[in-house]
């Protein structure tokens, strides 16, 4: 509860699937209200009644800000504003660097990390009203590491980190910033591979991946419900055996 006695509440994007839609469940189960964000509206619509106690399914790309500005609209009308934004919208389109690949660059940078920071713009003014937000950014392994085939990917979240750090900084101690940086989970997120043999390769090995969404939105879960003096500011969180 906030200090005017309504729920807290937890806006999810990306919460169509995989990480996000874990992440919902376990956050309304924890006791927060929920806002789900995503282009797939159906999938939202079906999650928020099943969740129901005001849970609100909101059609919303996080590289469209008027979206996302009509989105804080309804989150202040409905459930009277936001204490906890999880940026978890995001795209892994593996491949070579080249030109073949230059719409998948763009695309990434867009959604992993402007839409991160456009979503964070628009929501920051419901965040801080209370003195006592959080900020969680779903960024990656790959923030930290990368390899021959993930270098913009790995640049979305390299910059998901840099920004987050310069963003604890300038927002604490009333908002809390965390970064979760999960390891291979099983999800929808290889599907969407353009590059046709890499689609394939990253499948097969995500096939056998054990670590679902359920484990990374436990985690989440539990930065957000710690006592307000306690901060936990960057998770890496891995299948045992990567
Ligand atoms: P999913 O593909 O299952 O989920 C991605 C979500 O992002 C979907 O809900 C999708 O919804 C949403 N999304 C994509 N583009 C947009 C957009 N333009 N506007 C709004 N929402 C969008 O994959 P994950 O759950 O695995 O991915 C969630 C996050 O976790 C991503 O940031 C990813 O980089 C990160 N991550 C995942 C790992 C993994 O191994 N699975 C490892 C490390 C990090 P819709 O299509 O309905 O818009």
């Amino acid at each position: 509860m906030t200090e005017n006695s309504r729920p807290l509440v937890a806006v999810i994007t990306g919460a169509s699937s995989g990480i996000g839609e874990a992440t919902a469940r376990h956050l309304a189960s924890a006791g927060y209200r929920v806002a789900l964000l995503a282009r797939r509206v159906d999938r939202l619509e079906s999650l928020a009644a099943e969740i129901g106690d005001g849970a609100i399914a909101i059609e919303a790309d996080v590289t469209d800000r008027d979206a996302l500005v009509a989105a804080a609209l309804r989150v202040q009308d409905e459930l009277g504003g936001a204490d906890v934004l999880v940026n978890n919208a995001g795209l892994m389109l593996l491949g070579p660097f080249g030109s073949e690949q230059k719409d998948d660059y763009k695309r990434m940078i867009d959604v992993n990390l402007l839409g991160a920071m456009t979503a964070t713009e628009v929501f920051l003014d419901q965040l801080t009203a209370n003195g006592a937000g959080d900020i969680i950014n779903i960024s990656s392994v790959a923030g930290r590491t990368a390899v021959a085939v993930n270098g913009v990917y790995a640049a979305t979240k390299w910059g998901l980190n840099g920004w987050s750090e310069a963003l604890r900084q300038q927002l604490k101690p009333a908002v809390r910033v965390t970064v979760v940086e999960p390891g291979a989970v099983a999800t929808e997120l290889p599907q969407h591979t353009t590059h046709e043999g890499m689609r394939q390769g990253i499948q097969q090995l995500y096939s056998t991946v054990e670590v679902t969404g359920d484990d990374i939105a436990e985690v989440i879960t539990f930065a957000v419900t710690r006592p307000r003096h306690f901060a936990i500011h960057e998770v890496m969180a891995r299948p045992s055996g990567e």
